[in-house]
């Protein structure tokens, strides 16, 4: 497979980009006619809150503020919709958006914001017919409604009604079809991204289709399927692959070894072993833990111990890297130029097991070695250890920035004006 793949002179694969870049011939909010029109704008403001209900990371909500001041600038009436959580179409008092109202008003103390307690309807179309320029309607959330995953025509139209013009800022959830991010563009004219899908676009693929090399990318986290695809699409573009977090088991077993309690993914081991064999043919290198640490119980550990790769035993829980691995990635990533980070290396939420991301975060930015954070947990980790605004660029989509990373044109930015 890799044989026939085209290379360039230095044997990288030459991926075939356009897809992903078709982005740019889609309508930016500069390009919208927008003046005193009312814009319906899908944000994201999904954002993580303790249990005692209060947010802990308010950036997806901050990162779109320069769209709503712009299109008040515009004299427009804003309608922001956002889904909170998975209510599972069904409306959960916790999941309202009222937290988010209060934050909002706070970030903007100039505007008039209003709540809808509907996200369509006649009480909806009234608050907007009565809304002025300049003012901001935040509608309930779309997710109490099954129709909004089901992409449902009639709940997209209703949603539609609401607005001349459609801008979405929702990088986070630009991969899903649902109605209020991919199904409502069919009933409306104008539409385009915001300033924050704009970044998170050009921060993305100019990393994937001019990286400085040699370009690093770190991959963790848990699900091993939600990664494949981006390993797949890598090998060959990436200089080295470094495997750590739950996933590195999945890679330790295919490859033989004793992996004890630690979480796996038997069913990926197959497509596992295939991409170790692809990188071996091609100019990228995977790179596996050596060494990790290991406990017995990941709740109530009562014993927690760093072992080499070839002493895990049947009673272990490998929960973070070891000292050898973490001092071997750090010397690759500092003979790399970029670095894309997805997921932590390790159960990075507890003290204990941090060890290996917060190493590793800090190794770059004391050495100032240019990295995108591919947001969800690793954004959380960075959030967690300080680092937020030491580092290159955080992705707020986690799902959305791998598959953007995989080539694709996200159904969100597909469904927008072309200029
Ligand atoms: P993902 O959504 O796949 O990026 O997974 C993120 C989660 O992976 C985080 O909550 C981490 O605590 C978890 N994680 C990282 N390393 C491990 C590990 N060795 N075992 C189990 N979970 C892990």
């Amino acid at each position: 497979m890799l044989v026939s793949e085209p290379k360039d002179n230095a044997g990288y694969i030459k991926r075939d980009l356009t897809d992903m870049l078709k982005f740019r011939d889609k309508k930016s909010l500069t390009d919208l006619d927008l003046r005193n029109k009312r814009v319906l704008v899908r944000v994201d403001f999904n954002v993580p809150m303790n249990e005692h209900g209060n947010i802990t990371d308010a950036r997806r909500i901050r990162y779109t503020l320069p769209t709503i001041h712009y299109l008040l600038n515009e004299n427009c009436r804003v309608i922001l919709i956002s889904h909170l959580g998975r209510p599972k179409g069904k409306v959960v008092d916790s999941l309202k958006m009222d937290t988010i109202y209060k934050r909002l008003k706070e970030y903007c103390p100039l505007s008039n914001i209003y709540l809808a307690d509907e996200c369509i309807g006649s009480s909806v179309e009234k608050m907007v017919k009565k809304l002025k320029a300049r003012e901001i309607l935040l509608l309930e959330n779309p997710r109490f409604y099954p129709e909004e995953r089901e992409n449902d025509v009639d709940f997209a139209k209703g949603l539609a009604r609401l607005a001349d013009v459609y801008v979405t800022e929702a990088f986070a959830t630009a991969h899903r079809r649902h109605a209020s991010t991919y199904g409502v563009c069919d009933h409306i004219e104008e539409k385009g991204y915001g300033f924050l899908v704009e970044k998170e676009m050009k921060f993305i693929s100019n990393c994937i289709a001019k990286p400085k090399r040699p370009l690093t990318v770190i991959l963790g986290g848990k699900k091993v399927e939600d990664k494949l695809d981006v390993i797949k699409y890598l090998i060959g573009v990436a200089d080295n692959i470094l495997i750590g977090g739950g996933m590195a088991y999945t890679f330790l077993l295919a490859k033989g070894y004793s992996i004890g309690k630690s979480v796996r993914d038997l069913s990926k081991l197959e497509d596992v072993r295939q991409y170790m064999k692809n990188a071996e043919a091609s100019c990228t290198r995977i790179y596996l833990p050596r060494d990790v640490v290991v406990c017995d119980e990941l709740e109530y550990p009562s014993k927690i111990e760093q072992v080499p790769i070839t002493e895990i035993n049947e009673n272990h829980v490998g929960v973070d890297l070891g000292d050898e691995t973490i001092e071997v990635y750090k010397d690759i990533l500092s003979k790399s130029q970029q670095v894309i980070w997805q997921g932590p290396l390790g159960v990075f939420e507890r003290q204990e097991f941090e060890k290996g991301t917060k190493e590793i975060a800090t190794h770059l930015i004391e050495n100032k070695i240019y990295t995108i954070i591919g947001g969800g947990d690793s954004a959380a980790a960075f959030e967690k250890f300080g680092f937020q605004d030491d580092v290159s660029f955080i992705s707020t989509g986690g799902g959305a920035s791998l598959e953007v990373m995989k080539g694709t044109l996200l159904p969100g930015i597909e469904c927008l004006s072309d200029k």
